[in-house]
């Protein structure tokens, strides 16, 4: 293999960790087989057997008894339950100088679903009206300030749909916001987007572009589209509004590759939210594309441009 510095250089083959709690997951199976067919030598690394010595001078990551060294690029695939040990271990790799797909603080920024709505709003992107609050005493002020019901009460831990809850009267939504508060759980209350119908878009973005899209639609009766929920996907066909707010949600968050999710409202297309370990089976299913493929192309451009200038600033340090 030919390296620049420490590093691989274009075309070559690399040697990519996959944080993955399990190799037969969809998308841990088609990135490892893609990798491997592109030359590439690939670990699928759960990051909850990872230990390490944090404060070491010459940072190391032990696994089962190994210690991981070598490697070119780290694919972050952390679930939502283990968010807080798995970006740990991302940062481990990346004081390694491992290149990660996804940054461990864009990944812990993304967790974080009212950070998150601060953040995008703050630069203009469409989003439901969205409120939260921790006293009850302030509930029904809360709902005035989100233009009144019907209103969506979300979790903010939840996941998958669960946790997502129409509430359509003024008395409804009072005592969902009323028991979440007494169970100590954090909330947020949203308008609620009727003119989407039950359906949104998922835009998986790639870089600077979006490479793939589906629409996902709920059951009949069902206003989320969740596709654990029964919903159903298919192929979408985006408009260029729709693409550049996806693209520009990726940015904000500082997410290469991440799935946005959007609702069409009658004020143009709203963020929902922003996932940094998109599932590529319904994706690459709706829109028959090989996202995999994608994927692994751009991080062997994206390792390729980083090791480059890596090694223009050394020749630059020396002369
Ligand atoms: P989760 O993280 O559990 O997937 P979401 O915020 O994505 O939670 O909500 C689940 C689904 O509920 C969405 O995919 C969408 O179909 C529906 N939904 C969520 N928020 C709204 C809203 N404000 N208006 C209309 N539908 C919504
Ligand atoms: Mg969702």
């Amino acid at each position: 293999r030919v390296y620049i510095g420490d590093k691989i250089l274009k075309g070559q083959a690399m040697r990519i960790a996959i944080l993955s709690r399990n190799k037969k997951l969809y998308s841990t199976k088609r990135l490892v087989e893609t990798a491997e067919q592109r030359g590439h030598e690939v670990m699928v690394v759960d990051a909850l057997r990872c230990y390490m010595n944090i404060t070491s001078l010459k940072p190391t990551i032990h696994y089962r008894g190994d210690v991981l060294h070598g490697f070119d690029a780290v694919i972050p695939r952390i679930g939502a339950s283990v968010t807080f040990y798995g970006t740990a271990v991302l940062r481990q790799f990346e004081m390694m100088n491992v290149f990660p797909l996804n940054e461990s603080v864009a990944v812990t920024r993304s967790r974080d679903k009212l950070r998150s709505a601060q953040l995008l709003a703050r630069k203009g992107i469409g989003m439901p009206v969205t409120g939260f609050a921790h006293n009850p005493d302030d509930i029904h002020d809360l709902l005035r300030e989100v233009g009144g019901t019907p209103v969506v009460i979300k979790l903010l831990e939840g996941t998958q749909g669960i946790g997502v809850v129409l509430a359509e009267t003024q008395k409804a939504a009072e005592s969902v916001i009323q028991a979440f508060m007494g169970l100590k759980a954090n909330i947020m209350v949203q308008e609620f987007i009727k003119e989407a119908g039950g359906s949104d878009l998922r835009c998986f973005v790639v870089g600077d572009k979006v490479v793939a899209a589906m629409q996902r639609q709920g059951p009949e009766g069902e206003f989320r589209s969740n596709l654990h929920r029964g919903g159903s996907a298919t192929l979408a066909r985006l408009t260029p509004n729709e693409r550049s707010t996806a693209v520009r949600a990726a940015k904000i968050m500082g997410l290469e590759v991440c799935g946005v999710d959007l609702l069409r409202s009658n004020h143009g297309p709203v963020v929902m939210e922003v996932n940094s370990s998109p599932g590529l089976e319904g994706i690459e299913a709706a829109s028959g594309k090989d996202v995999a493929g994608i994927i692994m192309q751009y991080l062997e451009k994206r390792v390729a441009e980083v090791a480059e200038r890596s090694s223009r600033s050394k020749t630059r340090g020396k002369g």
